[in-house]
Order: structure tokens, then sequence, then C-alpha cells
């Protein structure tokens, strides 16, 4: 058996397959309708397929085990055995333990999920503890191994690093960080290895992308002990440790000096990692994996740029491989599943598919350089410039950033919209019935026309508003039934942006979501919203907030162009807003939320890039909303607790009122912003919307009393941590009919 690592590979491909089947099987499986058998039947072709594309492609060095039902982490932690006892209690088959763990069951609530580094994938939390019995179980990755082995594909298997395992991992006691548990859980790396071994596998991918974030000495120098320690281990596959999402800093020059066989560096998210690489010192027959092919965008490669990278790369390592930045999990499975994309914009995307090409490619040239590379693309059409939208660019001044004093706003908010104390408001969508989504399906198959369609939502729309009302809320909202995505809903009316047809990639678990393109200046065709916000306006006295999306937001669940700064194209889609919000003021909207729950989330990963990011996403969103007169009420909605260095930047947001997750963290968050001297409105959700238990009064009350405590009843808001649209109506009026009642006790005092 051959050791070289190979010339080129991939971090990981799409697991969902072409036509979303693994989220259709694993659906159907939890529905009762098919059983495990049939599942892993489908599961076992999609794999087959996976290897079978890669190989025909001519990648010469392929992964396994990125295969995954629900989250490769949630993989990694059922292979060390990190499996809380609240689960392994219920008796349940493996695989329904697994699902147990993803998805909860009655009795237990599921793992936390939360974001995957900047991505828009979501990992499950691992709970360990200092209880947490570790113990190898490695016969998932064994097993696919020997799957791939059995149709003629050598593979290397791939698990989440220990180090990483654990730093992403939660605390299952308080006091007892995850991190102490390192050296037990090297023990279990280590007989999984050995278990690899035994089964013929030659290398293995451990994935360590914590290591790109801003670690401590202490966490760096654990590291290098891990890996000195796995590479101790005795009859083991070599070892190939992959980075991705950024720069390596300290810990490259840490893992190189380990007895690593090969080390992976994103130069396309981290290209610093190539100075970084040439002053680490002799690279002792280690091969270097360059990530030169961007995993998380849609973009074709420059390859002339590659090369060049490519070269600097061989100049410094005896072996090199070509890789992807990262796994292309964050990107579509294939260009050519799109038929109706323009011309144009096709000929400069690759999805995975079209990645492994770039990737293989690459690796040719790189190794003679007489491998013909395809033309170069000519500069974008000039219809994807708009002179307009780049004149108003340039002309802005910080002014148009900058609203009128807080106070005076406050004043004629109030003499305007006259609420009452602890005033009471939802995050903006109702439950999506069964009925909405049919109906968006007939509109799509042609069976409804859009005035048909029109009529249906209208009369959603009403309801809505009657329930509201009849509820009693003070602002209410039209409920967004039109929409099927806070993002996609936009794009599809914006210039600039494409949709896919096919684009799906995986969010969590089954869900996947299809993110549309930005692929030129960003311009408003005509009012977005405007319609639905005055209709339901025109169906009651009390004041409606209009409801859009914020520019940060828009752009991080996008896949955005890469050819010029992305504040520019923030700005950009901040003017339409900016334009949109006039058009709603203009006809008689008072209170406008623009939602920015993708600030916190798109933070950079190291702390010396925040400043820069956070000037620009707050300076696109007071761009989208001061436009408007003092007596305009502008809300934004965030959804998370725990803000961390966000938390200025909240405030300098300069919304009038900012709604917030909170239900869970129990009001902390009013604290935070009391800290940083916050004085404007804030809604802490007073109702864990994530969950179908109906808060009772008496919590609710609660809650209140405490809120109470840090802000003035008048700039204190009632609402719920987040929108509607994943509950059921009986949940909704229930709830809603508490958290009024508790309003209305708290405000009697
Ligand atoms: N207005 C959106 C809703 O209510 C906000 C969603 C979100 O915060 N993610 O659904
Ligand atoms: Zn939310």
């Amino acid at each position: 058996m051959s050791t070289a690592f190979g010339q080129s590979t991939v971090l990981g491909y799409p697991r969902i397959g072409g036509n979303r089947e693994l989220k259709r099987a694993v659906e159907a499986y939890w529905a009762g309708e098919i059983d495990a058998a049939a599942l892993d039947d489908i599961a076992a072709r999609l794999r087959a397929e996976v290897w079978r594309t890669l190989r025909d492609a001519r990648l010469d060095a392929l992964p396994s085990n990125t295969f995954s039902y629900y989250d490769h982490v949630l993989d990694t932690a059922v292979a060390v055995g990190a499996i809380p006892p609240r689960f392994a209690r219920l008796g349940l088959s493996e695989l329904d333990t697994y699902f147990a763990m993803a998805r909860g069951v009655a009795s237990e609530p599921a793992l936390e999920l939360t974001k995957w580094f900047d991505t828009n994938y979501h990992y499950l939390v691992p709970e360990i503890g200092p209880d947490t019995a570790f113990a190898a179980n490695p016969a998932k990755a064994v097993r696919e191994y020997a799957e791939a082995r059995e149709a003629g594909v050598e593979t290397r298997p791939v698990l989440v690093g220990p180090a990483t395992l654990l730093l992403l991992a939660k605390s299952a006691q308080p006091g007892a960080a995850p991190f102490d548990r390192l050296g037990d859980l090297v023990e279990v790396y280590a007989q999984i290895l050995r278990a690899l071994a035994d089964a013929g596998v030659a290398w293995v991918q451990l994935d360590e992308p914590a290591y790109v974030a801003d670690r401590t000495p202490a966490e760096i120098a654990a590291l290098r002990e891990a890996y000195d320690r796995l590479c101790a281990v005795p009859r083991r596959p070599r070892i190939f440790v992959a980075s991705y999402f950024g720069e390596l800093g300290d810990a490259l020059p840490a893992l190189l000096g380990t007895p690593i066989d090969a080390l992976g560096l994103d130069l396309v998210a981290g290209p610093g990692n190539l100075a970084r690489l040439a002053g680490a010192g002799p690279l002792q027959g280690k091969t270097i994996v360059a990530g030169l092919v961007d995993g998380r965008n849609v973009w074709r490669t420059d390859l002339r740029a590659a090369i060049a990278r490519g070269a600097a790369v061989t100049g410094l390592a005896d072996h090199v491989a070509v890789s992807t930045s990262c796994s292309l999990l964050h990107v579509p499975v294939d260009l050519a599943a799109e038929r109706a994309l323009e011309p144009e914009l096709r000929r400069r995307l690759a999805f995975a598919r079209q990645k492994v090409d770039e990737v293989v490619l690459l690796s040719e040239a790189l190794r003679n350089g007489t491998t013909r590379l395809p033309e170069p693309l000519p500069p974008a059409p000039g219809g994807w410039r708009d002179d307009t939208v780049r004149g108003r660019l340039a002309a802005l001044r910080p002014t148009d950033r900058q609203r009128g004093a807080y106070p005076d706003r406050a004043a004629a908010q109030q003499a305007r919209l006259k609420l009452p104390p602890l005033p009471t408001t939802t995050i903006g969508s109702f439950p999506q019935t069964a009925e909405l989504r049919r109906a968006r399906a007939e509109r799509r198959a042609g069976r409804l026309d859009d005035a048909g369609y029109t009529e249906r939502m209208r009369a959603e729309v009403e309801q809505v508003i009657r329930l509201q009302e009849r509820l009693g809320l003070d602002v209410l909202v039209h409920g967004e039934p039109e929409r099927n995505d806070m993002v996609q809903y936009f794009g599809e009316q914006l210039d600039g942006f494409a949709a896919t047809e096919q684009g799906w990639v995986q969010s969590y678990g089954s869900r996947c979501v299809r993110p549309p393109i930005i692929f030129g200046d960003v311009a408003r065709r005509s009012p977005m919203t405007v319609g639905w916000s005055t209709f339901a306006q025109s169906l009651t006295d009390r004041p409606v907030k209009g409801m859009l999306t914020g520019p940060v937001t828009i752009l991080a669940w996008s896949f955005v162009r890469v050819d010029q700064p992305l504040a520019d194209t923030a700005d950009q889609v901040a003017l339409a807003l900016r334009d949109e919000c006039h058009d709603l003021e203009a006809a008689g909207i008072r209170v406008i939320q623009v939602d920015e729950p993708a600030l916190r989330e798109t933070l950079p990963l190291r702390r010396a890039d925040r400043k820069a990011y956070l000037d620009w996403s707050v300076g696109a969103f007071r761009l989208a909303t001061s436009g408007v007169a003092d007596d305009t009420q502008i809300h934004t909605h965030l959804c998370y607790s725990e803000f961390g260095e966000v938390i200025t930047a909240i405030d300098a947001l300069d919304a009038d009122v900012t709604s917030i997750e909170a239900s869970r963290s129990k009001m902390e968050v009013l604290d935070d912003l009391a800290g940083i001297g916050y004085r404007r409105g804030v809604g802490p959700g007073v109702w864990d919307i994530h969950s179908p238990r109906v808060p009772p009064q008496a919590e609710v009350v609660d809650a209140l009393r405490r809120a109470v405590a840090a802000v003035p009843a008048e700039r204190l808001w009632v609402n719920p941590d987040c929108g509607l649209k994943t509950r059921g109506y009986a949940e909704v009026e229930a709830s809603l009919t508490n958290l009024l009642a508790a309003a209305a006790q708290v405000r009697g005092g």
C-alpha cells in the first residue's frame, strides 16, 4: 500500500445528495415511513455515489466518514462515547439514541445547536464533564472505510480532532472545563487510530479548525502535546491535521513541531498562513495540503492566482497536495442541476462538483507547468453595474448614517404612538401553516396565479391582525405569510441577486437552505414590502410594524461577490433598504423593524479583525435606518443572548428599540446592556419560542419584574424571543394570552 498522501483532495463533500435524498430519507425514517434498514440502504448509496464522483473526477486522495445522518460533530462525539447519560438511559437503538441527541425526545431536550464557526452550518454541542466516560467507538468510521474499499476506493477517514471537539463542547457540570479532559480523550483517539490501522487505513484526517480562532498559549501547548501523543501510537495510520476558516497563527509552528505527517492550511480565508509556513523552518518530510479552492463560496477559482500561491507552497515543502480551503459541505452540489441561470453568471460559478475539477486541474498544473488552463474570464458584463447606486454611495456623508438625538426621537414617537408602559409586540412572523406552504407550492407549480396567491396571503394577514387585536397587542405585525425565507424574499426582488433552483446547502440535520447569489450591484426595482404593510395597516387603528431584513443578515445568508469589499456590497443593500424605509414611512407606517439576527454570527473569529467588521456592519445598518423622521420608530431584532463583543455594537446600531433573545438566559442581557450604558428601548424575550412549551403567566410576570428593576417601564417592551413561524396557533394564542396578562399585571404594579 502506498503511503504518500496523494496530489489532490477535498476536505469533505456535500452529504445530502444531489436532490436532497438524505433529507427525504431521514425525515421518512422519523415519520416511521421507512425502517432503519431502508435508511441505511439509501445512505450507503449516497456515500458510494460521492466516492464514485470523486474518483471519476480523478481526485487521488478521497475522504470518508464525511457522511452524516445529522451532524459530523455529533458523529465524533458518538465515536468517543460522549453520550450524556440522559440519552444513554433511554435504552434506544444506537441510531435512535443518536437521533434523540440530535432532536430531543418528549422527556429530554436535544443537545444545543449552534453555529459552526462563522458559517451558516449548525452543529450539535457535545456535553462533556468530569464524569463523561469516554470510550472508543470507531464502528462508523471503520464501516465507511471498508465500504469504500469494497467499491475499490481507498479513503481517508475524517474525524473532528480531539482539541477542537473539546473546545466546541459545553460543560456538563458548572466549573468543569471540557478542555481539561484532553488527556483522557486523546487516549480514546489513540484507540480509534489503532482500530483504523487494523482495518487497513493508511491516512486519517483530524480537523482542528478551532485553532484558527484566538487561542491561549496553554491551549496551543495542549494541542502540541495531544499530537505528540497520538503520533507515538505504534501501528497508527499517518495523521493529517486539517485547519480551515482562517490562519493558524502560533498553532502552525506548534503543529509542525509534532511528528504529524500532513498539515492542511486554508490559503483562501487565511492567506497569512503562507508567510507563517515560510518562517516555520524545515518541514521534515511533511506533506502540506494547500487549500487553494474556496470551499465556502460559489465563484470559480482564479486559477492563475491559485497557481502562484500553490507554487509558493511548493517552494517550501517537498510534498504538496492541492485541496479545497475547507469541506465542500458549505456549497451546493452541482452547477449542472441549474437550468435557468443567466449564462454570464453561470460561467463564473463553481459548485462542489466543479470545485473538484478545479482541484485536480490545479494539482496537475503545479506539477507540470504545461497544463492548459481555461481562458481567464472576461470582465463582468456592464449590465451588472449600476452607476446610479455607485454615484449614491460615492456621495454618502457621515450624516447619512446619523439620526436625531434619541430623547427628541423618543418624545416625538411617544406623541404619535401613545403607547402604554410595557408596550407589547411580537417579532414578526406568525405560524407558517401547511396551507400557506401549500399555496406557495401551488403557485410554483402554476396551479395558483399571482392574484389568487395574493388573495390567500391577504386573508391570512387579516386573520393575524384580528387575532392580535383580540389578544390586545399594542404594536401589530402582518405576520410575514408571504415570505418563504427572510433573505430569499428580498433577494428575489433586488437587482444584483440571483436565485438557484437546486443550490441547497445543509444548515442543520435535514434542514437545507438555498442562499441567493449576489453577483452585481444591488438596486431596488420597486417597493418590496409596502403593499403588505399598508394592507395590514388599513385593517386596524393600532400601529403595524413594517418588517425588513437588515444588510448584514442579507449578506451573511447569501453567497456574496468577492470582487469588491463586503462593506461596499453591504452599503448597496443598505441603500435599497433605506429607500424601502422611506416608502413605508411615506405610506403611513409608523414603526419599522430591521432584523439583524446574523450580526453576531459573522463576527470574525480573530479579535484583531472585529473592529473593522463591526464598523462596516453597524455603518450599513445605520445607513439603512437613518433616513426616517424622528417620529418613525426603528426596531431591530437580534436572535441570541450572549453578545460578547457585539454588545457595544448593539448600542451603536442606534435603533429606538432592540428585541433580543433572553428567556433562557433569565434576562442576564439586561445587565450587559446596563453595563454599557444602553438607554433606548429594549424587549428582552420572555417566551422561549424554540420550545413548544406555553410559558405560564406567573413565569412571565417574574421575568418582567426582574426586567423592570433594570429598565424603566417606558423603555421596556414585552415580546417573545423570536418569530413564531415554527409554532402552531394553539401555542401562540395560549402563550400570547399569558404574555399580555403578565404585562397587564406588572403594569398594575
Ligand atoms: N422577523 C423575523 C420573524 O419573525 C425574524 C426572524 C429571525 O430573527 N431569525 O420570523
Ligand atoms: Zn430571532
